[in-house]
C-alpha cells in the first residue's frame, strides 16, 4: 500500500504575496547585489531560504497576544507569563528576558568566564565563541569526529566526545573549565542532534568535577524531536517530556527565541542556581533592561511565551523536521550532493562536489548560490571559503573543508509545493552544472566578509549560468 501522506498541521488565515520576477530582472538584481546573496533585496526574492532566525510566522493566537502584552516597565503581566512557560517547559527556575540569544550569552560569558578559562562545546557557533573569547576564554571544540565529515550518516552527530572532554579536564584541571556550552542541535554541524544519551553522560562526567552543564538551546525542539524518532525508549513519550528530561541534564540555558520559540526577536537566559541568578539579575540591567522586561517589550515576551507551547506540540515538530527532510530527499534521489543525514532546519548542499570544475578560490559556493537565486529567485546563503575569512597570522584565506550553500527552511512559513520548486531548481542546476561559471571577489570588507563583499563572474559575457 501507498504511504499515507500527511499535511501542514494548520491552515492559513492571512497570505503574504510573493514577488516573481523574470530572470532579467533577477539577472539586473543580482547585479546590483554584486552576486552576494546577502545584498539581494527580500523584495526582489521569491523563496528566501537565507536563514530560519526570525523569520518564523506566528499564529493567530500570538498575533492576539501582541495586543495583550502589557508595557509597565516593572511587573508586567507578560513577563509572568514567559517565566511560567520557560518553567513548566524546559523546567528551569530562574529565567531572565534578553533581547535575543547572544544578549543571553553575553551575560552568561560575563559572569561564568574567567582570563585563562577553556569552554569546551560541540562545534562552535559565531556569536557563542565571540562572547566567550571577548570575556578572555577559550572555545574547545569537543564534538565526536564523524561531525566534520559531510556524509557520515549517524543519528546524533552533534554528541559529545567523552574521550576529548575527559582529556581537557585532565590536561588543563577542571578548575579552569567554568561550564560546558552543550548546543542541541548543532547548527554549523548541519542542525544534528545530540542523544539523550550522550547529554547524560556529559551531565555526570561534569557533575564529577563540579563544571557546570549550560544549553544553547536555540534548536532544543527540533533536537527533541529527532530523539523521540531515533533513540530507544522514546518513540511514545510527548515532545514536552522528552524536553523535560534534556534541560534535567543541565544547569542552565541560553536561548535564542528567533529559531524555536516562534517568534521574530527575544531570547533569555535561564538557570537553577539562585546565586548565580542573583548575579546574573545584578548585570541584565546594565545590558539588556529591568529583570521583568530584559530586552524585550511587553508584547513580545507574551508571543514568546505562547510560541513556547506551540513548538513544544508534536504535531508541530513532526511536520517541521518533515518538511525539511521532505525537500532533502527529493535532493538526495536526484543524486545531489548534500550533507547526511538531513538535519533539523536546513539543507546544505556540498559546491565542491556539486562544481567540481570550480577551484574554491573562485567562490564555488559563492557562485552556486547565485546561480540558484537567477535560476528561480530562491535565495540560500553561502556557508564556505567567503564566510571562513582569512588567516590571521598569514593573510592567505582559510580553505575550509566544507565548501556550501545552506537552505534554510523558516518555520510554518513555506508550504510543501515551495519546497518543490526549490527542489526543480536545485535539480534542473546540477543537470547544467558545467555551464556555472566561477566568481571574482571586486570588494573585500576586513572583518565578516561574508555578509558585504561583492563578486563578478570570472566570464564577463556571462551571468553565471
Ligand atoms: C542564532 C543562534 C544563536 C544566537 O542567537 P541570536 O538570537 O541570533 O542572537 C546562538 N546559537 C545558535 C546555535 C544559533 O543558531
Amino acid at each position: 500500500m501507498k504511504k499515507r501522506r500527511t499535511a501542514e498541521p494548520y491552515k492559513i488565515k492571512a497570505v503574504e504575496p510573493l514577488n516573481m520576477l523574470s530572470r532579467e530582472e533577477r539577472e539586473q538584481a543580482l547585479k546590483r547585489a554584486g552576486y552576494n546573496t546577502f545584498l539581494l533585496d527580500s523584495e526582489d526574492v521569491y523563496i528566501d531560504l537565507l536563514t530560519d532566525s526570525g523569520t518564523s510566522a506566528m499564529s493567530d493566537q500570538q498575533w492576539g497576544a501582541l495586543m495583550v502584552g502589557d508595557e509597565a516597565y516593572a511587573g508586567s503581566k507578560s513577563w509572568y507569563r514567559l517565566r511560567d512557560a520557560v518553567q513548566e517547559i524546559y523546567g528551569y527556575q530562574y529565567v531572565l528576558p534578553t533581547h535575543q540569544g547572544r544578549g543571553a550569552e553575553n551575560l552568561l560569558s560575563q559572569l561564568m568566564i574567567k582570563e585563562g578559562d577553556y569552554i569546551p562545546g560541540n562545534m562552535y557557533f559565531t556569536t557563542t565563541r565571540a562572547h566567550q573569547e571577548l570575556n578572555g576564554g577559550t572555545f574547545v571544540d569537543v564534538i565526536i569526529d564523524e561531525a566534520h565529515d559531510s556524509s557520515a550518516e549517524l543519528d546524533f552527530k552533534g554528541d559529545i566526545d567523552l574521550t576529548k572532554l575527559q582529556k581537557l579536564i585532565d590536561d588543563v584541571g577542571a578548575e579552569r573549565i567554568p561550564y560546558v556550552c552543550l548546543a542541541v542541535t548543532v547548527n554549523m554541524a548541519g542542525g544534528q542532534p545530540v542523544s539523550m544519551a550522550n547529554m547524560r553522560e556529559v551531565y555526570e562526567l561534569c557533575q564529577r568535577y563540579g563544571i557546570s552543564v549550560f544549553y544553547d538551546a536555540t534548536r532544543c525542539v527540533e533536537n527533541a524531536y529527532f530523539i523521540k524518532e531515533r533513540e530507544e525508549g522514546y518513540q511514545d513519550q510527548s515532545i514536552r517530556n522528552i524536553l523535560k528530561e534534556m534541560f534535567s541534564y543541565s544547569d542552565g540555558c541560553t536561548m535564542s527565541g528567533k529559531k524555536d520559540a516562534l517568534v521574530n526577536i527575544g531570547g533569555f537566559l535561564a538557570m537553577n542556581d539562585e546565586e548565580l541568578y542573583i548575579r546574573s539579575r545584578e548585570l541584565v540591567v546594565v545590558y539588556e533592561g529591568m529583570p521583568t522586561y530584559g530586552g524585550m517589550a511587553g508584547r513580545d515576551m507574551e508571543a514568546m511565551a505562547q510560541g513556547i507551547y506551540e513548538a513544544a506540540d508534536d504535531h508541530f515538530i513532526e511536520h517541521r523536521i518533515h518538511q525539511v527532510r521532505y525537500l532533502g530527499d527529493q535532493l538526495i534521489e536526484a543524486g545531489i550532493p548534500v550533507v547526511r543525514p538531513i538535519g533539523g532546519h536546513a539543507i546544505f548542499l556540498d559546491a565542491k562536489a556539486f562544481l567540481p570544475h570550480i577551484p574554491q578560490d573562485q567562490f564555488p559556493a559563492q557562485a552556486l548560490a547565485g546561480a540558484l537565486y537567477l535560476d528561480s529567485g530562491v535565495r540560500g546563503m553561502e556557508r564556505g571559503i567567503v564566510s571562513a575569512g582569512r588567516n590571521k597570522e598569514t593573510g592567505e584565506n582559510n580553505k575550509p573543508k566544507l565548501e556550501m550553500v545552506r537552505l534554510t527552511i523558516p518555520r510554518r512559513v513555506y508550504t510543501n509545493n515551495h519546497m518543490d520548486v526549490v527542489a526543480d531548481s536545485v535539480i534542473e542546476l546540477f543537470e547544467k552544472r558545467d555551464q556555472i561559471t566561477g566568481l571574482q571577489m571586486e570588494y573585500e570588507p576586513p572583518t565578516l566578509r561574508f555578509f558585504n563583499a561583492r563578486f563578478s563572474p570570472l566570464v564577463e559575457s556571462k551571468t553565471l549560468i
